[in-house]
Protein backbone atom coordinates (compact mmCIF):
# COMPACT_ATOMS: atom_id res chain seq x y z
CA UNK A 1 0.00 0.00 0.00
CA UNK A 2 1.61 3.59 -1.16
CA UNK A 3 2.24 5.84 2.02
CA UNK A 4 0.50 9.00 2.51
CA UNK A 5 2.41 11.07 2.95
CA UNK A 6 3.52 14.80 1.65
CA UNK A 7 6.43 14.22 -0.99
CA UNK A 8 8.86 17.18 -0.98
CA UNK A 9 11.24 17.25 -3.97
CA UNK A 10 13.76 14.01 -3.83
CA UNK A 11 11.36 11.97 -1.69
CA UNK A 12 8.92 9.51 -3.35
CA UNK A 13 11.43 7.57 -4.58
CA UNK A 14 9.12 4.36 -6.56
CA UNK A 15 12.06 1.74 -6.73
CA UNK A 16 12.04 -1.10 -3.78
CA UNK A 17 15.38 -0.76 -2.30
CA UNK A 18 15.23 -4.77 -1.77
CA UNK A 19 17.22 -4.77 1.02
CA UNK A 20 17.10 -7.92 1.96
CA UNK A 21 19.10 -8.58 -1.20
CA UNK A 22 21.98 -6.54 -1.33
CA UNK A 23 23.95 -9.08 1.07
CA UNK A 24 22.97 -11.88 -1.73
CA UNK A 25 26.14 -11.28 -4.01
CA UNK A 26 25.47 -13.80 -6.38
CA UNK A 27 22.37 -12.19 -7.17
CA UNK A 28 23.52 -8.89 -7.19
CA UNK A 29 25.94 -10.25 -10.17
CA UNK A 30 23.23 -12.01 -12.23
CA UNK A 31 21.15 -8.75 -12.05
CA UNK A 32 24.25 -6.61 -13.08
CA UNK A 33 24.97 -9.01 -16.26
CA UNK A 34 21.47 -8.70 -17.16
CA UNK A 35 21.33 -6.62 -20.24
CA UNK A 36 17.29 -5.96 -19.18
CA UNK A 37 18.88 -4.76 -15.79
CA UNK A 38 19.43 -0.64 -15.99
CA UNK A 39 21.65 1.75 -14.52
CA UNK A 40 21.99 5.12 -13.97
CA UNK A 41 25.27 6.72 -14.87
CA UNK A 42 26.62 9.75 -12.30
CA UNK A 43 29.77 12.09 -13.50
CA UNK A 44 31.36 13.75 -10.52
CA UNK A 45 27.56 13.89 -8.92
CA UNK A 46 26.05 14.96 -11.93
CA UNK A 47 23.29 12.36 -13.26
CA UNK A 48 22.90 11.77 -17.34
CA UNK A 49 20.18 13.01 -18.97
CA UNK A 50 18.35 14.07 -21.82
CA UNK A 51 16.58 17.39 -22.14
CA UNK A 52 12.76 17.11 -23.18
CA UNK A 53 11.22 19.46 -26.37
CA UNK A 54 9.48 21.10 -23.36
CA UNK A 55 12.25 22.16 -21.68
CA UNK A 56 12.39 19.25 -19.26
CA UNK A 57 14.59 16.62 -18.55
CA UNK A 58 14.51 12.67 -18.00
CA UNK A 59 17.33 10.50 -16.65
CA UNK A 60 19.38 8.42 -19.16
CA UNK A 61 19.82 4.99 -18.41
CA UNK A 62 22.07 2.86 -19.39
CA UNK A 63 22.17 -0.88 -19.27
CA UNK A 64 24.02 -2.64 -16.40
CA UNK A 65 26.26 -4.49 -18.16
CA UNK A 66 27.90 -1.28 -19.72
CA UNK A 67 27.63 0.11 -16.31
CA UNK A 68 29.64 -2.31 -14.95
CA UNK A 69 32.06 -2.36 -17.53
CA UNK A 70 32.95 1.38 -17.34
CA UNK A 71 32.99 1.16 -13.64
CA UNK A 72 35.97 -1.41 -13.11
CA UNK A 73 35.16 -2.57 -9.93
CA UNK A 74 32.57 -3.12 -7.14
CA UNK A 75 34.08 0.48 -5.69
CA UNK A 76 32.05 2.35 -8.66
CA UNK A 77 28.45 0.89 -8.65
CA UNK A 78 25.35 0.53 -6.56
CA UNK A 79 22.18 -1.36 -6.64
CA UNK A 80 19.64 1.48 -6.13
CA UNK A 81 16.69 -1.37 -5.87
CA UNK A 82 13.77 -2.97 -8.01
CA UNK A 83 11.48 -1.05 -10.64
CA UNK A 84 7.53 -2.13 -10.05
CA UNK A 85 8.06 -4.12 -13.32
CA UNK A 86 11.20 -6.07 -11.20
CA UNK A 87 14.04 -4.84 -13.29
CA UNK A 88 16.48 -4.02 -11.42
CA UNK A 89 18.48 -0.96 -11.47
CA UNK A 90 21.81 0.32 -10.35
CA UNK A 91 23.93 3.70 -10.32
CA UNK A 92 27.50 3.78 -11.66
CA UNK A 93 29.86 6.03 -9.94
CA UNK A 94 32.65 7.63 -12.91
CA UNK A 95 35.22 10.37 -11.84
CA UNK A 96 36.91 10.16 -14.71
CA UNK A 97 38.83 14.02 -15.29
CA UNK A 98 37.35 14.21 -18.66
CA UNK A 99 33.22 14.57 -19.08
CA UNK A 100 32.06 11.05 -20.98
CA UNK A 101 29.56 12.01 -22.06
CA UNK A 102 31.88 13.73 -24.83
CA UNK A 103 33.93 10.53 -24.83
CA UNK A 104 32.65 7.14 -24.51
CA UNK A 105 29.09 8.19 -24.37
CA UNK A 106 28.87 10.37 -26.65
CA UNK A 107 26.48 8.75 -29.37
CA UNK A 108 23.86 8.77 -26.27
CA UNK A 109 23.14 12.62 -27.11
CA UNK A 110 22.46 12.78 -23.37
CA UNK A 111 24.59 14.99 -21.20
CA UNK A 112 26.09 14.95 -17.50
CA UNK A 113 24.17 17.91 -15.69
CA UNK A 114 24.25 18.83 -12.18
CA UNK A 115 21.50 17.91 -9.86
CA UNK A 116 20.05 20.91 -8.50
CA UNK A 117 19.74 22.67 -11.74
CA UNK A 118 18.20 19.42 -13.10
CA UNK A 119 15.86 18.13 -10.56
CA UNK A 120 13.23 20.89 -11.45
CA UNK A 121 12.85 19.57 -14.98
CA UNK A 122 12.94 16.30 -13.95
CA UNK A 123 9.70 13.83 -13.07
CA UNK A 124 9.95 13.71 -8.71
CA UNK A 125 10.28 9.97 -9.23
CA UNK A 126 12.89 10.10 -11.68
CA UNK A 127 14.73 13.10 -9.02
CA UNK A 128 14.31 10.33 -5.88
CA UNK A 129 16.12 8.00 -7.58
CA UNK A 130 19.17 10.39 -8.71
CA UNK A 131 19.26 11.45 -4.77
CA UNK A 132 19.37 7.99 -3.63
CA UNK A 133 22.70 7.84 -6.07
CA UNK A 134 24.34 10.72 -5.19
CA UNK A 135 23.80 10.85 -1.71
CA UNK A 136 25.30 7.34 -1.63
CA UNK A 137 28.35 8.19 -3.73
CA UNK A 138 28.90 11.05 -2.00
CA UNK A 139 28.75 9.57 1.34
CA UNK A 140 31.56 6.90 -0.03
CA UNK A 141 33.79 9.65 -1.68
CA UNK A 142 34.19 10.41 1.66
CA UNK A 143 34.76 7.27 3.66
CA UNK A 144 37.14 5.25 1.62
CA UNK A 145 38.99 5.02 5.01
CA UNK A 146 38.20 3.25 8.45
CA UNK A 147 37.47 6.17 10.56
CA UNK A 148 38.14 3.81 13.59
CA UNK A 149 41.90 2.80 12.22
CA UNK A 150 42.83 4.55 9.28
CA UNK A 151 42.86 1.72 6.73
CA UNK A 152 41.35 1.17 3.55
CA UNK A 153 37.97 0.04 3.72
CA UNK A 154 35.74 -2.05 0.68
CA UNK A 155 32.02 -2.02 -0.45
CA UNK A 156 30.19 -4.31 0.24
CA UNK A 157 26.11 -4.99 0.04
CA UNK A 158 25.73 -3.73 -3.61
CA UNK A 159 27.17 -0.60 -2.22
CA UNK A 160 25.94 -0.06 0.52
CA UNK A 161 27.88 0.01 3.28
CA UNK A 162 32.07 -0.49 3.54
CA UNK A 163 33.99 -2.94 5.36
CA UNK A 164 37.26 -2.26 6.69
CA UNK A 165 39.83 -4.62 5.58
CA UNK A 166 42.51 -4.09 8.09
CA UNK A 167 39.62 -4.55 11.41
CA UNK A 168 37.01 -5.30 9.79
CA UNK A 169 34.44 -2.72 11.51
CA UNK A 170 31.64 -2.08 9.26
CA UNK A 171 30.21 1.41 8.31
CA UNK A 172 27.01 1.85 6.55
CA UNK A 173 26.04 5.63 4.56
CA UNK A 174 25.26 8.59 7.05
CA UNK A 175 22.64 10.69 6.91
CA UNK A 176 22.90 13.94 8.64
CA UNK A 177 19.54 15.64 10.01
CA UNK A 178 19.33 19.97 9.48
CA UNK A 179 16.16 21.21 10.78
CA UNK A 180 14.44 23.59 9.12
CA UNK A 181 11.77 25.90 10.51
CA UNK A 182 9.08 28.40 9.93
CA UNK A 183 8.72 30.69 13.14
CA UNK A 184 5.36 32.29 13.19
CA UNK A 185 3.86 34.39 16.17
CA UNK A 186 0.89 35.71 17.10
CA UNK A 187 1.39 39.69 16.62
CA UNK A 188 -1.82 42.05 16.62
CA UNK A 189 -4.76 39.48 16.12
CA UNK A 190 -2.98 37.81 13.35
CA UNK A 191 -0.23 35.45 12.71
CA UNK A 192 3.19 36.21 10.93
CA UNK A 193 6.25 34.22 10.24
CA UNK A 194 9.83 35.23 10.24
CA UNK A 195 12.03 34.74 7.40
CA UNK A 196 15.91 35.72 7.44
CA UNK A 197 18.45 35.93 4.57
CA UNK A 198 22.22 34.85 4.75
CA UNK A 199 25.15 37.43 3.19
CA UNK A 200 26.09 35.10 0.67
CA UNK A 201 22.38 34.22 -0.96
CA UNK A 202 21.41 36.90 -3.81
CA UNK A 203 20.41 40.03 -2.87
CA UNK A 204 16.58 40.21 -1.87
CA UNK A 205 16.18 36.52 -1.10
CA UNK A 206 14.65 35.76 2.00
CA UNK A 207 14.31 32.00 3.58
CA UNK A 208 13.32 30.09 6.79
CA UNK A 209 16.12 29.25 9.45
CA UNK A 210 18.02 26.30 9.15
CA UNK A 211 20.42 24.69 11.05
CA UNK A 212 22.83 21.08 11.99
CA UNK A 213 20.90 19.01 14.62
CA UNK A 214 23.97 18.71 17.19
CA UNK A 215 24.63 15.11 18.95
CA UNK A 216 21.99 14.53 21.76
CA UNK A 217 19.35 17.01 20.80
CA UNK A 218 16.30 16.69 19.96
CA UNK A 219 14.53 17.63 17.23
CA UNK A 220 12.19 20.03 19.13
CA UNK A 221 15.68 21.39 21.17
CA UNK A 222 17.66 22.09 17.74
CA UNK A 223 14.68 23.69 16.46
CA UNK A 224 14.40 25.89 19.71
CA UNK A 225 18.25 26.23 19.57
CA UNK A 226 18.68 27.74 16.54
CA UNK A 227 15.42 30.02 16.32
CA UNK A 228 17.14 31.31 19.64
CA UNK A 229 21.33 31.44 18.16
CA UNK A 230 20.26 33.14 14.77
CA UNK A 231 17.20 35.66 15.87
CA UNK A 232 16.75 35.66 19.47
CA UNK A 233 13.21 34.36 19.49
CA UNK A 234 12.25 31.51 22.32
CA UNK A 235 9.99 29.03 20.72
CA UNK A 236 6.64 27.67 22.34
CA UNK A 237 5.43 25.06 20.36
CA UNK A 238 6.99 22.90 17.37
CA UNK A 239 4.92 20.98 14.42
CA UNK A 240 6.19 18.48 12.20
CA UNK A 241 5.47 19.14 8.70
CA UNK A 242 7.58 17.20 6.16
CA UNK A 243 11.22 15.81 5.42
CA UNK A 244 13.47 16.26 2.68
CA UNK A 245 16.13 14.34 1.38
CA UNK A 246 19.01 17.15 0.47
CA UNK A 247 22.03 14.95 -1.06
CA UNK A 248 24.82 17.91 -0.87
CA UNK A 249 26.30 15.96 0.17
CA UNK A 250 23.79 13.74 2.20
CA UNK A 251 21.36 15.52 4.35
CA UNK A 252 18.05 14.81 5.63
CA UNK A 253 15.62 18.21 5.94
CA UNK A 254 13.33 17.88 8.75
CA UNK A 255 10.69 20.37 8.27
CA UNK A 256 9.06 22.03 10.97
CA UNK A 257 6.72 25.02 11.76
CA UNK A 258 7.42 26.65 15.03
CA UNK A 259 5.29 29.04 17.42
CA UNK A 260 7.63 31.85 18.87
CA UNK A 261 7.29 33.72 21.88
CA UNK A 262 6.75 38.08 21.57
CA UNK A 263 9.12 39.55 20.44
CA UNK A 264 10.80 41.02 17.30
CA UNK A 265 13.63 39.00 17.22
CA UNK A 266 17.09 40.15 15.64
CA UNK A 267 19.89 38.55 12.78
CA UNK A 268 22.75 37.32 15.10
CA UNK A 269 24.53 38.88 12.46
CA UNK A 270 26.64 35.49 11.61
CA UNK A 271 24.75 33.49 9.84
CA UNK A 272 22.06 35.94 9.06
CA UNK A 273 22.50 39.61 8.22
CA UNK A 274 18.61 40.30 8.58
CA UNK A 275 15.25 38.75 9.55
CA UNK A 276 11.95 40.35 8.24
CA UNK A 277 8.36 39.24 9.53
CA UNK A 278 5.39 38.44 6.80
CA UNK A 279 1.68 38.44 6.96
CA UNK A 280 -0.38 35.48 5.33
CA UNK A 281 -0.73 37.45 2.78
CA UNK A 282 2.75 38.91 2.11
CA UNK A 283 4.01 35.56 2.33
CA UNK A 284 1.58 34.01 -0.64
CA UNK A 285 2.38 37.16 -2.58
CA UNK A 286 6.60 36.43 -1.35
CA UNK A 287 6.03 32.86 -3.26
CA UNK A 288 4.46 33.92 -6.03
CA UNK A 289 7.15 36.94 -6.80
CA UNK A 290 4.88 39.91 -6.34
CA UNK A 291 6.72 41.92 -3.94
CA UNK A 292 8.93 43.60 -5.75
CA UNK A 293 12.92 43.30 -4.88
CA UNK A 294 11.87 40.34 -2.60
CA UNK A 295 11.98 36.23 -3.51
CA UNK A 296 11.85 33.27 -1.09
CA UNK A 297 13.09 29.84 -2.55
CA UNK A 298 11.72 27.68 -5.89
CA UNK A 299 8.81 25.22 -5.03
CA UNK A 300 11.41 22.36 -5.09
CA UNK A 301 13.39 23.42 -1.72
CA UNK A 302 11.29 22.05 1.48
CA UNK A 303 11.13 26.07 3.05
CA UNK A 304 8.94 27.53 0.10
CA UNK A 305 6.68 24.33 0.67
CA UNK A 306 6.70 25.02 4.10
CA UNK A 307 5.78 28.90 3.78
CA UNK A 308 3.26 28.13 1.46
CA UNK A 309 1.42 25.24 3.80
CA UNK A 310 1.65 27.82 6.41
CA UNK A 311 0.34 30.53 4.57
CA UNK A 312 -2.71 28.55 3.19
CA UNK A 313 -3.17 27.59 6.31
ZN1 LIG B 1 39.44 -0.30 10.47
Amino acid sequence: MPLIAFHNTYAGNPLDRAGERRSDAAWIAARLADPASQALALWNGQPLATTTDGGGAVLHFISAPLAKAFAGGEEWLLFLGLRPDGVAVFAVDLEDAVDPSVGVLQPIGATFEGLRALAPRLDPQQAAIAAEAKAVFEWRRRHRFCPACGQPSQVADGGWKRVCSACAVEHFPRTDPVVIMLATQQHDGAERCLLGRQAVWPPGMFSTLAGFMEPGESIEEACARELYEEAGLEALAVRYHSSQPWPYPSNLMIGLIAEVAAGEGRPDQTELEAVRWFSKREASGLLRGEIEGLFAPPPFAIAHQLIKAWAAG
